[in-house]
């Protein structure tokens, strides 16, 4: 089913997320992407949930939160239930047994709708299909450690150390993501912390640095650098947002591979893309 443009969830920039009623089963999705191999362990379906409390000025889903009027007729935008879309993400078991993959609940911010994204965390986990949970961090304490409750791996977003360069660049200060990172370390579930690498926002040595010092007071070594890209160009245009990345040309593959090897060399194990 096709959401008119209307009635698609579009929030505030910087306000929190605030979890859907839990008894809600039906939602938001606006994309599946099948046969990935950047959202966690081997071959996995990744669905995208709608909804997000941040907006990243380098956002490649800006579609998660906006859905322009002249954009409706062309939005996959749709309403589904949890048993439906497990059906769907069913169809590559075979895939993902052979790979060790899964499924990866991704956005926008999935907590966004939490009582959706929590139901289909405990469907895959009740079919045995891997399932990770992609969050930006920015969403209520208890939420986060509900939802992690049901995860097989949570992808945590790390974008920025200085709480104003955080601001300044997604909407929101860090502080709550910060403390949320903190309250996983109390949990068992597996982490991989993705650093979204941003030339002038947060690939300079101070807030790498920072990174490290805060990341090896914690269990958390995985790291998934993912450098910025120019591919969301067109989507922003076609959905006639401003686009704050104008100029900015992706890191050089010489400043990635001395970032992978800076967190290497500092006891992580950094890959670079996924
Ligand atoms: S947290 Fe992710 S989905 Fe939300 S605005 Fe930032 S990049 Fe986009």
């Amino acid at each position: 089913m096709v959401i008119p443009a209307s009635s698609v969830i579009s929030q505030a920039p910087g306000t929190a997320a605030k979890p859907t009623p839990q008894a809600a089963r039906t939602g938001r999705i606006f994309d599946i992407k099948r046969f990935s191999s950047h959202d966690g362990p081997g071959i996995r379906s990744t669905v995208f949930l709608t909804g997000c409390p941040l907006r990243c000025a380098w956002c490649h889903n800006p579609e998660a939160f906006v859905c322009h009027e002249e954009n409706a007729g062309n939005s996959r935008i749709r309403e589904i239930t949890v048993p439906a879309l497990v059906r769907e993400l069913e169809r590559d078991v075979s895939y993902f047994d052979t790979s060790n993959g899964g499924v990866t609940i991704s956005g926008g911010e999935p907590l966004f709708q939490s009582a959706f994204a929590m139901e289909l965390l405990r469907a895959c986990r009740k079919r045995e299909l891997h399932n990770a949970l992609d969050t930006s961090g920015c969403v209520d304490p208890s939420v986060l450690m509900a939802a992690a409750s049901l995860a097989d791996l949570v992808l945590y977003d790390l974008k920025a150390m200085d709480s104003a360069t955080h601001s300044e660049w997604t909407g929101v200060g860090n502080q709550r993501i910060l403390e949320n990172l903190r309250l996983l370390q109390t949990t068992d579930v597996e982490v991989w912390i993705r650093l979204p690498l941003i030339p002038g926002v947060n690939d300079d040595e101070g807030n790498l640095d920072a990174m490290i010092a805060s990341l090896s007071k914690t269990r958390f070594r995985r790291i998934s650098i993912l450098p910025y890209h120019k591919i969301a160009s067109a989507k922003y245009q076609r959905l006639g947002l401003p686009e704050r990345m104008t100029g900015v040309e992706p890191p050089t593959p010489e400043r990635v591979e001395q970032i992978r090897a800076h967190f290497a060399a500092a006891g992580f194990d950094p890959h670079v893309g996924h």
